[in-house]
């Protein structure tokens, strides 16, 4: 059995040689033969020249580098359409992603699951991001039609189809936790305690995390638009029978002082309501707008050794 392992690297020049060291010792037993694929996403420090140095030592590290930061999700996807493994392993560079763990989920794989994905525990995070986590994953388990399970992420290894069914899907707007669970197969779990990040500093800020919220809401289906039609429903049907309500009150009783409080309410509510959602339709209209430009997904500006390699996977 031939193993590749895939590892997107944005500035991580300072973690590269234990990630070389901890995957070289893990996976000369965990694989039969074995090739790691490191991608550099538009690096800005030395990753490009350690990942240089790495790959000249050790030929059974290979890496491509591409042209300007493309964020995670193209970087796996780069590494993904050159693995050339019976199975593909996805890990993060930092080492939070325990490379020990990977002997275990190999051999899940060869007791004939298609998918091996590490989940782990949120100890040692900030109770404020665990609480939030929680929520979230209650509510978009409701809204979207794939499962996803808080704790697990990109950490997993795939089956040679389950990878071809991956490449298969070619949206410009990739949200893996989404399309990972969308694939299907037979999927194992292996639970595994949380690592904190020891050399460099995450890229996740406040922002992004609620924008990865936001895609993953919207990346599945449409019901977010459903629930406007729905609300526009329900508060149209409200309003009338108010208005039926104000007009009979209006000729029994007369005209009053004309209440401020409840226009303003009303204002408010529905101008606020109007733009929630045409939020939401702008959302779908956007991605709409990027799937229909098919550019490709990343672009490879220099690669290890004399591989070939494709300059873009092409939508
Ligand atoms: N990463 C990447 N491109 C980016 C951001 C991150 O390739 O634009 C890589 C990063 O080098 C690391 C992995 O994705 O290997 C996870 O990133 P990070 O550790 O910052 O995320 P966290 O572990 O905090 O969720
Ligand atoms: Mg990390």
């Amino acid at each position: 059995m031939r193993l590749s392992v895939v590892v997107p690297c944005f500035n991580e020049e300072r973690g590269l040689q234990h990630l070389h060291d901890a995957l070289s010792t893990v996976l000369a037993v965990a694989a039969e033969e074995f090739e790691v694929l490191l991608v550099d996403d538009g690096s800005s420090d030395g990753t490009l020249d350690e990942l240089r140095r790495i790959c000249a030592e050790d030929t059974r590290f290979r890496f491509i580098a591409l042209s300007r930061n493309f964020g995670k999700e193209a970087a796996m996807l780069a590494g993904l359409s050159q693995a050339t493994g019976d199975a593909v392993a996805l890990m993060d560079a930092d080492l939070q992603h325990p490379p020990e763990l990977l002997a275990k989920m190999v051999e899940l794989l060869g007791h004939g699951y298609d998918q091996v994905v590490a989940r782990r525990t949120r100890k040692g995070d900030k109770p404020v991001r665990t609480l939030v986590s929680r929520l979230y994953y209650r509510v978009i388990n409701k809204l979207v039609d794939v499962e996803l399970k808080d704790g697990v992420g990109d950490f997993r290894v795939l089956s040679k189809r389950a990878v071809k069914a991956l490449l298969s899907l070619g949206e410009y707007n990739r949200f893996s936790k989404g399309l990972f669970s969308w694939i299907g197969f037979d999927t194992a779990v292996v639970p595994y305690e949380n690592v904190q990040r020891q050399h460099g500093e995450t890229k996740w800020t406040f922002g992004k995390l609620l924008n990865y919220g936001i895609d993953g809401v919207v990346s599945f289906n449409s019901k977010p638009l459903r629930m406007a039609i729905y609300l526009g429903l329900l508060t149209t049907g409200l309003a009338f029978i108010y208005a039926v309500y104000v007009i009979l009150d209006s000729i029994i009783g007369g005209v009053d002082t004309p209440g401020y409080a409840t226009v303003m309410v009303g204002v408010i509510a529905f101008g606020g309501l109007q733009l929630l959602f045409l939020g939401v339709m702008g959302e779908y209209l956007g991605r709409i707008y990027y799937e229909s430009k098919r550019r490709p997904h990343f672009l490879v500006k220099e690669s290890s050794g004399d591989t070939p390699v494709t300059v873009a996977l092409g939508t």
